[in-house]
């Protein structure tokens, strides 16, 4: 049996598309101001702005998306969008809340982490059918490739977003 301490952050390789595509330009959004910036893939790992509000494009921890945010971030980013639907209600979201910002913080910039509040944002979550709460889709190209319900721990959180992306 693997302990979860034993997943360190040298394990994370970047999955082929990122070094295939590491000259290539890629739109990231903005997590601060939603602003849709173009920039060349080598520059991901620098710490990257943003050239509308000058804020990290890269923050260490997940962007909480609205109705107003959501399709840009989920159509315009070129990186996967790794999505937890959640409710303050909810114990296992919370449990699980700060696993998934700890991911963020490593799996960021090959991947983009965001939230949607299910309560808040009904719309959204009744157009993804999300049955249950915690619900983890991972988007590409602004389509879902897939889909896990129930809470996670560290580990298979991390190593179910790499084998997807
Ligand atoms: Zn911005």
């Amino acid at each position: 049996m693997r302990c979860a301490h034993s997943f360190s952050r040298i394990m994370i390789l970047p999955p082929s598309w990122y070094n295939e595509a590491m000259s290539e330009m890629l739109h990231i959004v903005c997590p601060s101001c939603a602003g849709v910036n173009r920039l060349p893939s080598s520059r991901l790992s620098e710490g990257p702005k943003c050239g509308k509000c000058k804020r990290p494009l890269f923050q260490g921890e997940p962007v909480e998306m609205t109705n107003a945010t959501f399709d840009r971030h989920i159509s315009r980013n070129d990186i996967p969008v790794v999505v937890d639907f959640w409710a303050a209600w909810c114990g296992p979201c919370k449990m699980m809340a700060p696993l998934f910002a700890r991911a963020a913080a490593q799996l960021e910039p090959l991947v983009r982490f965001a939230k949607v509040n299910t309560d808040q944002e009904q719309g959204i979550a009744g157009r993804f059918n999300i049955m249950s709460i915690p619900t983890v889709i991972i988007f590409r190209a602004g389509q879902e490739i897939a889909r896990q319900a129930g809470a996670l721990d560290m580990s298979r959180l991390v190593s179910w977003v790499q084998s997807q992306i």
